[in-house]
């Protein structure tokens, strides 16, 4: 089995198109198969060579080893389509003397105003045709004139075509409704259908999974596959990725990229066990790794619905992903966050309760900075007993959190019960209500972090807190009484 992931190099890679590849390489590798890289780059404007650079360090990142691609070559090099030009010119000129294509003069400003007609009359866009009715001897004297044409398919007016989708089931195309699609621009540059058909033959992939909004393009390519006499790849189509409201997920609206995720903090392990449950489910529901997600994955049970994107899962992943690490890693992982000043013990402290690095740095500054408390501490506090308060000023600094909570009891006897003083301690000492053990906590400030978080308590009016008061558990500003 040859598989493949055809990126075009025009953007990041986002969620959407890292399954892709993900689906691509697992179902490679569950049957020892080859991964190939093809960077489709025909299309000049938008194509970048430092995306292409970007979109196979991400690849890298997520762990998917290819054995074919323009970085280290490989039996069908090479594999970028800006280099296989004569692959595409030799298809045309085939095609040209089978008379399956026929030159279009028709210029832009015509094509959008036939567009703009269907749609006026609610018409599917299509082109109308105007070229397939030149004679003959008038399109070979303007091509003798050198009138820049592109090369439309002559789809047949009957018939129908079908495939079976590997994800779809069968599927079914009648020709009327293809229209006499574009193999090659104006401006000589292959199109997409062409290109994308003669390598994939080219490269003897044997299955294809990919976005179900090429799904339209495939009853096109199997048509010049079969005019062509090459193998086609099977086909199979991934539902498309959706985010929470139902919005398709697209490169260019800041839909979340592979960088950004690494950038934040999360790692390899845990959106590869996410991208893998987009619409195809697993028996175990651990974190597995890359082997054991190769060994389950059968694109006979990706679901056919669309895939919600839910970051709620994603940060599931991410947590037992952290989890997983051993203390060096997990320590490492919190120095690229926090930098070597990290203050001692406190990634440790939180390990459980952060996703990524914004939520470690929130925590140095919950703990060991500034930050006001959350809505929900300033509500606490709010509503202080006040006796807790002066107790805690006085004698926060001695002892264990029980000792501290057997001497407030000693003191006012029945006046504090656990599910009370416990939050009202936590918005002291933290600004959260939310977070590790309290005990561990208390242990981690020490006696002057502790003192001080009381006293500036007192200090800070709450709520609404102005923003240059010192919040509570914030002991390294000045109280200001
Ligand atoms: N370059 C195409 C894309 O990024 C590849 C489509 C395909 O996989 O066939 O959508």
């Amino acid at each position: 089995m040859r598989l493949r992931f055809a990126p075009s190099p025009t953007g990041t890679l986002h969620l959407g198109n890292a399954r892709t590849a993900l689906f691509n390489f697992l179902a490679a590798r569950r049957e020892g198969g080859t991964f190939v890289i093809r960077i489709e780059d025909t299309d000049r404007v938008r194509s970048d060579p430092r995306h292409e650079a970007a979109l196979l360090a991400d690849l890298a990142w997520l762990g998917l080893d290819w054995q074919e691609g323009p970085d280290r070559g490989g039996d069908f090099a090479p594999y970028r389509q800006s280099e296989r030009q004569a692959f595409y010119a030799d298809a045309l000129n085939r095609l040209r003397e089978l008379d399956c294509v026929y030159p279009c003069f028709c210029t832009d400003e015509e094509l959008a105003r036939d567009q703009a007609e269907q749609r006026r009359r609610r018409q599917n866009p299509r082109y109308v045709g105007r070229c397939a009715r030149l004679a003959p001897v008038e399109s070979a004297r303007r091509l003798r004139a050198g009138e820049p044409a592109a090369w439309r398919w002559r789809v047949p007016p009957l018939g129908s075509l079908g495939w079976n989708d590997l994800v779809y089931g069968p599927q079914h195309q009648e020709m009327v409704n293809l229209g006499d699609f574009v193999v090659c621009r104006r401006d000589g540059q292959a199109g997409f259908l062409l290109s994308n058909i003669v390598d994939d033959c080219a490269m003897r992939i044997t299955h294809v999974l990919r976005g179900a909004d090429h799904l339209s393009n495939t009853g096109r390519q199997l048509l010049m596959a079969r005019a062509l006499a090459l193998t086609p790849p099977a086909y199979g189509h991934l539902p498309l990725l959706v985010n929470r409201g139902g919005t398709p997920l697209a490169k260019r609206t800041g839909a979340t990229g592979l960088g950004a995720l690494a950038e934040a903090g999360y790692l390899p392990g845990a959106v590869r066990n996410y991208l893998a449950r987009l619409g195809h489910v697993y028996a175990q529901d651990e974190l597995l790794d890359l082997e054991t997600l190769a060994g389950g994955f059968d694109w006979t049970a990706i679901n056919r619905s669309s895939a919600i994107l839910d970051p709620i899962q994603l940060d599931h992943w991410q947590h037992l992903a952290l989890r997983a690490l051993d203390d060096a890693a997990y320590d490492r992982w919190a120095s690229q966050a926090l930098g070597p000043e990290a203050p001692p013990g406190l990634p440790a402290l939180v390990r459980d309760n952060v996703r990524n690095h914004a939520d470690l740095v929130e925590w140095r500054e919950r703990l060991a900075g500034r930050r006001l408390p959350s809505a929900a501490a300033q509500e606490t506090l709010r509503v202080l007993d006040a006796r807790l308060r002066e107790y805690g000023v006085v004698h926060a600094g001695e002892g264990t959190l029980a000792d501290f909570l057997a001497g407030l009891r000693t003191h006012h006897p029945s006046a504090f019960p656990s599910r009370q003083v416990y939050p009202a301690l936590r918005a002291i000492l933290t600004g959260s209500l939310e977070g590790p053990e309290l005990a561990r906590i208390w242990d981690w400030l020490g006696p002057e972090r502790r003192r001080l978080a009381f006293r500036s308590i007192r200090a800070a009016p709450v709520p609404p807190a102005p923003p240059e008061a010192v919040p509570p558990g914030c002991p390294s500003g000045q109280p200001s009484g």
